[in-house]
């Protein structure tokens, strides 16, 4: 069976790298050069922002993705010789240490928790302001360094036998027969294929309005990054607090996120969400205050109802599906709905979750 995936984010590539192991011919295509959006520019936390407030059917689908992702992540260093740099450095929420909310969601989910008051989190991060007094701990929160688990999943894909298009956008399709997709229109031509998969993230929305003239709601919400330097450990945790959040990368880098904006497909970063995040920065780390930040990038988020993603088959073809809309958190969720797209396409039943919450018109 021949399938191509139209879009190489992280769900692009955790959809070929399922279909491939399950024995599949596959082609992944982008209008770009691959991984080069949305899944570069984010932050990489393997968690929701506000954990507390995300759908709790979710979290089968959180919980399996760590798992895989610890063990995969070893496989893929040693087998590509790129490190995707999976760290379980824990998350501080601010203002959260005795929030009933956070509290009924930390017993429920039977998660690992900690109450850190000012002292203790003094104690554990010397560097943070101390106007954020008091912090859940959540020990097990880990990161994943994005760029380069793209880069590593590139050489895994390509030495696996999966074709990789670049600089090739999707254009439209033929579909002679009714409810079957023959081949797509490309910028390099046609490509025939049994079955496709729409992953082209932020515009997947915009493409099925375009080609299939029907409303999809995945739509683009603009992030922002700041990059600053330290040295290696003079922040240990990702900081999540209302204003922001600081993700210290092994290296020392500390990226400081984000903005959530509504301005179509424009992604520019720009001046004055600079410096609301060097704000922030410095609100949490007072020594970031004196110092420039050494990059600044933006990226659009395939925003979606609820943040949650669409993972089915396309209700009006029987060979299109359609894997998209992961909003915060595509990177965290890649594997699970990877998986779960692999079980509705091969009709198998692997997932240990129930893939009705994902249906396009449930
Ligand atoms: C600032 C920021 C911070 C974030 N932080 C986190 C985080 O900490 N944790 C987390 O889990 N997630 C985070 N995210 C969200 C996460 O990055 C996204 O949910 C995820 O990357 C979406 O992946 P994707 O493959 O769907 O989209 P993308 O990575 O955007 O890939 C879509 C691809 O489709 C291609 N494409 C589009 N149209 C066509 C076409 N017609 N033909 C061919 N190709 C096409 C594009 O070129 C693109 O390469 C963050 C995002 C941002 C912007």
């Amino acid at each position: 069976m021949r399938i191509i995936i139209i879009g190489a984010g992280v769900i692009g590539m955790f959809s070929a790298y399922e279909l491939r192991r399950a024995g599949l011919q596959v082609t992944l295509i982008d209008r770009g050069p691959p991984g080069k959006h949305s899944s570069w520019a984010g932050g990489g936390i393997l968690y929701p922002v506000l954990p507390w407030q995300f759908p709790r059917f979710m979290f089968p689908l959180i919980t399996w993705s760590i798992d895989f992702y610890r063990s995969f992540c070893e496989d893929l260093a040693s087998e590509t010789g790129i490190d995707p740099e999976f760290v379980s450095s824990g998350a501080l929420f601010l203002g959260h240490g005795q929030d009933a909310e956070a509290l009924d969601f930390v017993r429920s989910e039977q998660i690992k928790a900690e109450h850190l008051d000012a002292q203790k989190l003094r104690f554990e991060e010397p560097n943070l302001s101390p106007q954020g007094s008091a912090a859940l701990r959540l020990p097990e929160v880990a990161q994943i360094r994005n760029p380069r688990l793209i880069k590593a999943m590139m050489v895994w894909l390509r030495d696996h036998g999966v074709e990789i298009m670049s600089e090739a956008e999707v254009t439209g399709f033929d579909a002679p027969t009714p409810r079957h997709v023959q081949a797509l229109h490309t910028t390099m031509g046609k490509l025939s294929a049994d079955a496709f998969v729409l992953a082209a993230g932020a515009w997947s929305g915009d493409w099925v309005a375009r080609h299939l003239h029907q409303p999809l709601a995945i739509s683009p919400v603009r992030g922002q990054i700041l990059l600053y330097h330290r040295a290696p450990g003079y922040l240990r945790h990702i900081v999540l607090s209302p204003r922001g959040y600081l993700i210290p990368r092994k290296d020392g880098s500390i990226l400081c996120g984000s903005t959530q904006e509504r301005v179509g497909f424009d992604s520019e970063p720009t001046d004055e969400a600079a410096l609301k995040l060097a704000d922030t920065a410095a609100f949490l780390l007072p020594e970031l205050g004196n110092q420039r930040p050494e990059a600044h990038w933006a990226g659009l988020r395939p925003g979606s109802i609820n943040g949650i993603p669409y993972i089915d088959r396309h209700p009006g073809f029987d060979n299109l599906y359609i894997n998209s809309g992961h909003f915060r958190n595509g990177l965290l969720l890649a594997p699970a709905s990877a998986c779960l797209l692999a079980d509705i396409i091969l009709k198998r039943d692997s997932a240990p979750f129930s893939a009705d919450p994902f249906r396009l018109y449930p």
